[in-house]
């Protein structure tokens, strides 16, 4: 299986290279991807030197424009694509149909992956896909159980990528608007789930808070580790009590279903973070280079290395991992 791997700078995407990423994706610094975050992302200088080190390692270069098209930003889109197809890229990842239309009228041999914004999660949405515009690869939504992405495999025209670790959503991607609800602003729009601009610390003697346009999400004791403030993980009080209504932070982690993957017929695995630092990249790509090379090597008799967990534990959030919706035990 292909490991696709987040970059979200030139140290980043080095990083992902030495680690052993097979695939490295990437983002222009505008609002046609979904981590617009100020300071992340490649000018055209940066992503060609980028291209260029991906080349001489024989590492793909994926750039992914998976945000909805706003009316006034049309021309940006249209650019980016531009942009991309110039640089070389080895696929767009694209969720709008409309961009897509625009790729294959304008440049009908330039490879698209359906991008998890695209929430397709059954074989008839897969099959429209293929045949309106020949995508290569969908990369599925992190709200299928195992056994769902199992039926997938068996009928999916395309090939499948699935996350394999990162930060987990609770929405179905593509259709969260939470973030707009406060904010105005969601990563589907503006590529950018609780935009930094919005996003207020404020330090008391035995506390800290986080505010998302003025809106309390948390309160830490100075000993605890405090997150970057997302509504769908804020401590809320509900009746008497206070806590993660929504969600409790934990990151997605299928290292133990690595064999399981591989016998459905999944081809890629895809490490989500591109707004995450360089160390953080390195750390998780080399567990995951590690463990997909002893998959390789012993095949069923692939097992979990307890150092992988521990190294992954360090850099999750909550400092804990979940299989998250694809174990479903009471189904
Ligand atoms: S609000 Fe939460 S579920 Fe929605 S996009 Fe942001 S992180 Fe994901």
């Amino acid at each position: 299986m292909e490991l696709v791997c987040p970059a979200g700078s030139l140290p980043a995407f080095k990083a992902a290279l030495n680690a052993g990423a097979n695939a490295i994706y990437v983002g222009f610094k505008d609002d046609t991807n979904a981590r617009h975050f100020t300071g992340l992302n490649f000018n055209d200088r940066q992503a060609q030197k980028a291209l260029a080190l991906a080349r001489d390692s024989g590492v793909k270069l994926y750039v992914a424009i998976n945000t909805y098209p706003q009316p006034t930003g049309w021309s940006r889109w249209q650019a980016a694509v531009d942009r991309a197809v110039e640089l070389g890229a080895d696929a767009l990842i694209i969720a709008d149909m409309g961009l897509m239309t625009y790729v294959k009228e304008k440049y009908p041999q330039q490879n698209i992956h359906l991008s998890v914004q695209g929430s397709s999660t059954n074989a008839a949405s897969l099959k429209f896909y293929k045949e309106e515009f020949d995508i290569k690869r969908a990369v599925l939504p992190r709200v299928l159980a195992t056994k769902q992405v199992e039926q997938l495999c068996e009928k999916s025209p395309v090939d499948l990528e699935v996350f394999g670790f990162g930060s987990l959503c609770i929405m179905v991607e593509g259709r969260c608007v939470l973030s707009s609800y406060i904010t105005g602003e969601s990563p589907n729009t503006c590529g950018v789930c609780s935009p930094a601009k919005h996003v207020r610390w404020e330090e008391s003697a035995n506390s800290r808070r986080s505010r998302l346009n003025n809106v309390l999400i948390d309160e830490y004791q100075h000993k605890e580790n405090a997150s970057y403030p997302t509504l769908c993980k804020g401590r809320f009080k509900v009746d008497e009590n206070t806590y993660h209504a929504l969600e409790q932070p934990t990151s997605l982690s299928t290292l133990e279903i690595i064999p399981q993957l591989a016998r459905m017929g999944i081809k890629a695995i895809k490490i989500e973070g591109r707004q995450r630092s360089p160390a953080y990249v390195e750390q998780v790509v080399r567990v995951w280079r590690e463990a997909l090379d002893a998959f390789k090597q012993n095949g069923e008799r692939f097992s979990v290395s307890p150092q992988w967990l521990e190294q992954l534990d360090k850099v999750s959030e909550g400092q804990q991992t979940s299989l998250g919706p694809y174990s479903r035990p009471w189904q």
